[in-house]
């Protein structure tokens, strides 16, 4: 096959990785409205630290951690124990930076927001271009991605802040490898807040919420002793995907398809496995000699047979957690409190509070269990499996 183009819309991690990996076998310009890569700031960060091995990437980490608490406001807890760092803090202008660094041939175009995607031609300010291949990679805005494909998620909405000076109480983590997430619903209704060293004098507080997150916001900051802050945050997508990814010669990846897990609002590495996807779709169909639009379809059937459902379900999962803290769930963690989990993967809260529910009371865990197999959106390392499965 000839050397084609490709359009990616987005530096994000989901864009910037697409970028480095198509770049072997493509031209690839990337569009990024902003002047400068990853910001404004919007994510926490955390992520799993093995799914960057799995991604063969190294970007530079701020903190990582071995314990994540579970707590409401009562200071009922779980601890979750990983018996190592296995969680990390990323910098995130630093993972886009890194992403960039490693984009080979792929050219870069900053501060260049793109109108407009009709077929495969691409209108910024300054004209229109037709490629072979446009991707999608803008994030939770979707306000290309709505145009193109029928999808009407729900968000909820985050604030936070890096603090240097806080009241010392319960409610903070009690080490630098601590991570402390609230679960009480006189804080957040659908969601939770979490509170994240950063170093041994600052850390990064948040919460997210369906409704009025900026009046909880500052109830967390009043708290919690929060003094001095400059708030950040964003959309968070937590209602799965759309029913296709791709339309004529345009896909979507990342938090711009719903590659989010609606436990936990973790985005980073499920855009950048829905990057891996595409990419291994389109190597594949380059071996066999086929066409672009072939790799899209394989992208696209590989999303509605082996992920769609599983956001689906997890979306499922985070709503049963949520009306568990409604109704039960203190109740749940007052029976559990001071009881040590191990968990594995820091990407599966809901995993993580299944295990330790299935201690007791057993109706909590009879209304998770169905789920708990269903929990690994992409795995990456079956992505080529996926691929010859359907490839035939
Ligand atoms: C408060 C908050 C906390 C979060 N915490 C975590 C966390 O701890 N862990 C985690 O895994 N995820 C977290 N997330 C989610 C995570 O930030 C996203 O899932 C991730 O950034 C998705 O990457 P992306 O590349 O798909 O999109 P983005 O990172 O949003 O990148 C999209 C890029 O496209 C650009 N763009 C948009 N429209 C256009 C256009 N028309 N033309 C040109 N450029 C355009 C944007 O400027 C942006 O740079 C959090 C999100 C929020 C809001």
């Amino acid at each position: 096959m000839e050397a084609s183009d490709a359009a990616i819309i987005g530096a994000g991690p989901s864009g910037l990785y697409l970028a480095r990996e198509l770049s072997r076998i493509m031209n690839v310009v990337v569009f990024e409205e902003d002047k400068e890569l990853g910001l404004p700031l919007h994510c926490t960060g955390l992520v799993n630290a093995d799914s960057l091995k799995v991604l063969s990437i190294s970007p530079p980490i701020i903190n990582s951690y071995r314990y994540v608490r579970v707590t409401d406001l009562e200071g009922n807890s779980i601890t979750f124990d990983f018996k190592r760092n296995a969680v990390a803090m990323l910098n995130r202008p630093g993972l886009e930076n890194y992403l960039a660094d490693e984009l080979g041939s792929a050219s870069l175009a900053l501060g260049k927001r793109v109108l407009d995607v009709q077929g495969n031609t691409v209108r910024t300010k300054t004209g229109e271009t037709t490629y072979d291949l446009v991707i999608i990679a803008e994030g939770s805005s979707i306000s290309l991605t709505k145009n193109l494909i029928p999808w009407k998620p729900t968000y909820v909405y985050g604030v936070q802040t890096d603090a240097k000076s806080y009241a010392s109480n319960a409610l903070m983590p009690r080490d630098i490898n601590e991570i402390v997430v609230v679960f009480d619903r006189r804080l957040s209704n659908h969601f939770f807040a979490w509170i994240v060293p950063r170093d041994n004098h600052e850390l990064r507080i948040g919460i997210a919420d369906d409704a009025n997150t900026w009046v909880k916001f500052v109830e967390l900051l009043r708290i919690t002793g929060v003094e001095h802050y400059n708030p950040f945050g964003g959309k968070v997508i937590i209602s799965g995907s759309p029913d296709n990814v791709v339309t004529g010669s345009v896909a979507v990846i990342g938090d711009a398809a719903g590659f989010v897990k609606p436990t936990t609002g973790g985005g980073i590495i499920m855009g950048m496995l829905s990057a891996k996807l595409l990419a291994e779709s389109i190597y594949s169909v380059v071996r066999e000699g086929l066409r672009i639009s072939d790799a899209l379809s394989v992208y696209n059937m590989v999303f509605r047979k082996f992920i769609k459902n599983k956001v689906r379900a997890l979306g499922g999962a985070s709503s049963i957690l949520h009306l568990m803290v409604n109704s039960s769930l203190g109740e749940v963690m007052h029976h559990m409190n001071t009881v040590n989990v191990e968990i594995y993967d820091y990407d599966n809260h809901i995993d993580a509070v299944l295990r330790a529910a299935m201690r007791r009371p057993l109706a909590f865990a009879k209304a998770m269990f169905s789920l708990i197999g269903e929990l690994s959106l992409v795995e990456p390392n079956r992505i080529n499996e996926l691929i010859r499965e359907l490839l035939g």
